[in-house]
């Protein structure tokens, strides 16, 4: 068992992606425990006003803005801060090898790849939110873990109740793993209806408040088979014994079956602080005003299996991850450029899985192999943008 930092000496936490939804909820954590944790890094897509909000209420030593465009406005806000500045690449590795206990990988999509595989050659600790980091390098990702010696804490909510329920047994007593998944805004709605949803609808997701791309995966269940394939990794059982449950109170995360038939769950109010929490305070548990679950106060709990029909993209990264290859990077790779499209409006609802499945039968004829580094990983995911993008006017969203 591992020992609690019980030495008194803060937490330094980096967090990559810090104006983001999990961003925001580490930071809500953070705020409520200044004793606690103390603030390394923090990273931003493009919006340099709001991390040096950020930077400065938490006294960060080191500010990164991804998008050199905004950095101007970055450098401003901190100037007399004391607090150091980085832009692009090179700043968001900057920021990786900087001394801190825990890094919260929380950057949406394949761009938190090489950030987070810097920070786990640095040996720190990864709370990890970015799911698509493993879809799309995920044997390579956890190969270099396992040689850095870094620890990987899932933060997914899913993966998060797995990984504390496998704690019940040893790895070669499970049998299943089964991730539970709310079924998104279009659970109970018709093939037909689904197919005219636009982005607002898709957006406004039942139960999680999230970033736009995980709340458009969460409406296709994409987000789901892109769990699978995460699962996959971190856990390292087949797609055959990962099993999928609809469960829209998302109240039960997941469930791990043992050989001799128990069943051991991690349940929670569905609240995104609760795995962070467990991840920032890895391998103590701390206290904080958490929310309280009220089973009486629910009363019911209910589970269906997901509709395959209805949601295909779930069928489609099963499939994907059976394959293997370079084909879990292409679906992902796929997957971000045809949410970002309908997000625009340029295709519709159903485009988004249309667009992944043609772009992955196009890849096929690449010859491409499976990627063995974080360049190859780069560039797979390269190409399988490129082939998405001349697919989108194929399914061109009908105006309306
Ligand atoms: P978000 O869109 O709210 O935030 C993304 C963050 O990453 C922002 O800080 C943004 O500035 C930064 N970012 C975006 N693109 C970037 C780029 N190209 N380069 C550098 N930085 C960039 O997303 P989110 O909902 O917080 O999700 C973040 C990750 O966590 C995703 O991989 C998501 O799948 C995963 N996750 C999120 C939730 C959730 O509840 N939000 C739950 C489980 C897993
Ligand atoms: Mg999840």
């Amino acid at each position: 068992m591992v020992k609690a930092q019980t030495n008194g000496a803060k937490v330094a936490v980096s967090i990559f992606g810090a104006t983001g939804s999990i961003g925001k909820n580490a930071l809500d954590l953070i705020r409520r425990a200044p004793e606690r944790y103390e603030i390394v890094a923090l990273t931003a897509h493009r919006d340099g006003r709001k991390l040096a909000a950020l930077a400065r209420e938490h006294g960060a030593r080191l500010a990164v803005l991804a998008e050199p465009e905004g950095y101007r406005e970055l450098c401003e806000a901190l100037a007399g801060s004391g607090i150091r500045t980085a832009a692009g690449r090179e700043g968001l590795l900057a920021a990786a090898g900087e001394p801190a206990d825990v890094v919260v990988a929380a950057i949406s999509g394949a761009a938190g790849l090489e950030p987070t595989l810097a920070a786990l050659a640095a040996k720190r600790r990864i709370a990890l939110a970015n799911k698509e980091c493993l879809v799309s390098a995920g044997r390579l990702f956890m190969q270099a873990a396992k040689s850095s010696g870094a620890i990987v804490l899932p933060l997914d909510s899913e993966h998060n109740a797995v990984f504390q329920a496998l704690m019940a047994g040893p790895h070669d007593a499970v049998d299943r793993i089964t991730l539970t998944a709310s079924g998104g805004p279009f659970r109970t709605y018709s093939a037909e209806r689904i197919a005219r949803a636009v982005p607002e609808e898709a957006l406004r997701h039942p139960v999680w408040s999230m970033g736009a791309k995980i709340s458009i995966d969460s409406a296709t269940l994409m987000n789901k088979g892109l769990e699978v394939i995460e699962a996959h990794h971190l856990f390292g059982l087949p797609s055959a014994r990962l099993d999928v449950l609809v469960h829209p109170q998302s109240i039960v995360h997941a469930l791990v079956s043992f050989r001799d038939g128990t069943v051991v769950a991690g349940l929670s109010v569905p609240d995104m602080r609760m795995p962070i929490a467990y991840c920032l305070g890895w391998p103590d548990r701390h206290a904080w005003e958490a929310p309280r679950l009220d089973l009486a106060a629910l009363a019911t709990l209910t589970f269906e299996p997901p509709d395959l029909v209805r949601f295909p993209a779930l069928k489609l990264a099963r499939a994907v991850l059976e394959a293997g290859g370079a084909m879990p990077t292409v679906l992902n790779a796929a997957n971000e450029v045809a949410v970002e499209a309908f997000l625009a409006r340029r295709i519709g609802f159903p485009g988004i899985v249309a667009v992944v499945e043609n772009a992955l039968e196009r890849a096929v004829s690449e010859g491409l192999r499976e990627p063995a580094t974080v360049e190859e990983a780069l560039a797979i995911d390269h190409i399988g943008r490129s082939i998405a993008r001349t697919l989108l006017p194929q399914f061109a969203a009908k105006a309306s």
